[in-house]
């Protein structure tokens, strides 16, 4: 049986690494802590939780509590030591995060096919089975290496645009543009109120590293509103005489999926704080009562395009040998992490055994981030967290549509649970 490499000791690397030891497969694991940090990572351990101690929600009524639901159904590991080390809380999933990282750290050290070297991989075997989990923050001399691999560099953004689901848009107040958006104007009162309060809002406070990628062609949308109040009707908010016509400024919203039901602000990439984006953004009158999928984010990310160079599977298509796990493969948030380096493992280990990899399918949370690498824009793919937008809509009532999401989700997952 071929060993596998994996490198990367944070959430996914770790994740990847217990499951494949626990299933009888020899690991080595590469992490160039405490050697050399990030600039986000100061804690030797391993799978450090770099900003927040919050896992997000842990009840039905979220997606991301339905996956972690899915994850506890396949026995993850790293989430039964969250578990472990949860502190009292109503609905979120928040951890002592030193605890954490040490119980983490202790479980991939005492386990006997775990070989753990403190090392920066810089280039690695393209022929040996291997999972890249080198995280948002991948080292820059295998960024370089991977970009080479692909042909193509790395993405790195600095801002990121927030995201409603359609079903949430007030339809009065906004229409769908031949052009394939939906638009949302302002009248000029609407449109001066909205620039003010966007100008006072609150903003999260950036690392220093962050603070040298604020590109000029990409500013956050406040930044624009402090320049001045014509400044965003000029740029992201300008009417177009086509479709707007007597609108003083408009929103645009574009599909983020091929289904169209998750919609992102174009322009809008932001740094505001979330209560802020939420108080803000909702001025817009067709936005007053959205449901705010994923709110914008600022911050150096590392990440494949995921649609173009993987498949469902985290797969490279050029090697299937390689898989790419964490929020390097494009998926977003720490759950959303540990779960792709669930499902990496899981699809490496019937990968090396020669037996069919495994689709979780879009009614499932796991499925879901499966297939938004798959179906993610190709052209403008950021990274997602999980979110109900990702999965396959069901036909129910609003009110009972997700306890009706999350019941057809576990369902299928004690299905398939029998197959692993
Ligand atoms: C500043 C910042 C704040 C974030 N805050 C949050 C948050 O609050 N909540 C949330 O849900 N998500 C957050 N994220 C997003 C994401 O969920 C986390 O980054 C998460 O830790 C990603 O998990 P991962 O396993 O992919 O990578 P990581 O947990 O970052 O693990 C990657 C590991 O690879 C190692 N490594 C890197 N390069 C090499 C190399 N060449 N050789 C060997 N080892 C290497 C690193 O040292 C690290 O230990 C944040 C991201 C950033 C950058």
């Amino acid at each position: 049986m071929p060993k596998v490499n994996v490198i990367g000791a944070g959430l996914a690397g770790c994740e990847a690494a217990l499951r494949l030891a626990r299933a009888g497969i020899a690991v080595d694991l590469y992490e160039m802590k405490p050697n050399k940090f990030t600039p986000a990572h100061h804690n030797p351990n391993f799978a450090e939780l770099v900003c927040s101690n919050s896992f997000k929600s842990d009840t039905l009524e979220f997606a991301t509590g339905v996956l972690k639901a899915e994850l506890r159904m396949l026995d993850c590991a790293l989430l039964a030591i969250a578990d472990e080390v949860a502190l009292p809380s109503t609905q979120a999933l928040t951890v002592d995060r030193e605890k954490f990282s040490q119980l983490v750290t202790q479980s991939v050290k005492q386990e006997p096919l775990i070989t753990v070297f403190s090392q920066e991989v810089s280039e690695f075997d393209l022929n040996a089975p291997t999972i890249i989990a080198t995280g948002p923050l991948c080292s820059d001399a295998l960024t370089t290496f991977l970009g080479d691999l692909i042909g193509e560099k790395l993405y790195f953004y600095d801002a990121v645009a927030p995201i409603v689901s359609r079903d949430s848009l007030d339809f009065s107040y906004c229409y769908e543009a031949d052009d394939g958006y939906i638009n949302c104007p302002l009248n000029r009162e609407e449109y001066l109120t909205f620039c003010r309060s966007l100008q006072d809002a609150e903003r999260i406070k950036l690392h220093d590293f962050e603070r040298e990628i604020n590109f000029e062609s990409c500013l956050p949308i406040e930044v624009m509103a402090r320049r001045g109040e014509d400044v965003m009707r000029c740029g992201p908010m300008k009417p177009n005489p086509k479709f707007d016509n007597g609108a003083y400024a408009v929103v645009q919203l574009r599909k983020e999926n091929i289904e169209g039901s998750m919609l992102n602000l174009v322009g809008f990439q932001t740094n505001l704080t979330f209560p802020e984006q939420r108080r803000v953004f909702s001025l817009i009158p067709a936005l007053k009562n959205a449901e705010w999928l994923r709110f914008g984010v600022m911050h150096r990310n590392t990440y494949i395009n995921a649609p173009k160079y993987l498949n469902k599977f985290f797969q490279l298509k050029t090697h299937p040998n390689i898989f790419f796990a964490g929020q390097i493969s494009g998926v977003e948030g720490y759950i959303e992490s540990v779960a792709s380096g669930l499902l990496c493992a899981i699809n490496m280990i019937k990968y090396i055994r020669g037996l069919p990899l495994l689709d979780f399918g879009t009614d499932t949370c796991l499925g879901a981030l499966q297939n938004y690498l798959l179906c993610g824009n190709i052209n403008n793919f950021q990274p997602m967290h999980i979110n109900w937008g990702l999965l396959k809509p069901i036909d129910a009532p609003k009110k009972e549509k997700k306890s009706r999401l999350a019941e057809r989700a576990l369902a299928k997952i004690a299905v398939l649970k029998e197959d692993l």
